[in-house]
């Protein structure tokens, strides 16, 4: 497996680049900034990007999706609920002082528990809302890892107070869909360091593993 983190754009979102050596086919996870880097690093990698795939729609993690389309023409996966969100996203970028530019069309709405194909990889969806509307994380099947967007962070969980957020949605998803993950599952998230299941479940201050708060 090929696994590439950029950390990218104003607010240091991290933007992965999957995928398989055996079929050079890959994917680019929330490109939320910086297309032209992300597009160096894909080259780099030598993979053909065969989608565009988003945990939620955050200005930080979309902001480069149209641009790459325009590089890959390739399709733009996410759930149906962040729709909405996406589409309040130019409006958005204008009050924070920032432009978006166009926003990009999503062609197919990924719903929990689909398996997605990124050449031989196998992405299982896991529904985990809280944050923001219609959040997903990825679990890669058979490699131990998960994409957990900003559902949890190293020693954090995204926070609620953006539109549609919700602590204790956000704590269910978690505790239901991440948690119940093997403890030496390696989790990539949206923002800072890798991490692993285990060690967010013995010590992340949110979720009562015996940490400050
Ligand atoms: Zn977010
Ligand atoms: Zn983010």
């Amino acid at each position: 497996m090929i696994l590439e983190r950029l950390t990218v754009g104003p607010f240091q979102e991290n933007c992965y680049i999957l995928g398989d050596e055996d079929s050079g086919l890959g994917a680019v996870i929330d490109p939320g900034d910086e297309a032209a880097r992300i597009a160096l690093a894909v080259e780099q990698t030598g993979l053909e990007v065969a989608s565009i795939i988003v945990t939620h729609a955050h200005i930080d993690h979309v902001g480069a999706v149209a641009a790459l389309v325009d590089e890959y023409a390739c399709p733009v996966l996410m759930h149906a609920e962040a729709e909405t969100m996406l589409a309040q996203l130019p409006t958005q970028a204008v009050m924070m002082g920032l432009r978006f530019g166009r926003v990009p069309a999503v062609d197919r709405h990924v719903e929990d528990e689909e398996v997605l194909e990124v050449g031989n990889l196998r992405l299982r969806s896991l529904y985990t809302p809280g944050h923001a509307p219609g959040h997903l994380a990825f679990y890669v099947e058979g490699e131990g890892v998960v994409l957990s967007g900003d559902a949890l962070f190293a020693g954090s969980v995204g926070r609620v107070d953006l539109g549609g957020g919700s602590m204790e949605v956000l704590m269910k998803s978690i505790e239901e869909r991440l948690l119940t993950l093997p403890d030496d599952t390696i989790v990539y998230p949206g923002h800072g360091p890798a991490t692993t299941i285990g060690d967010e479940r013995a010590s992340n201050p949110f979720l009562g593993g015996g940490g400050l708060l």
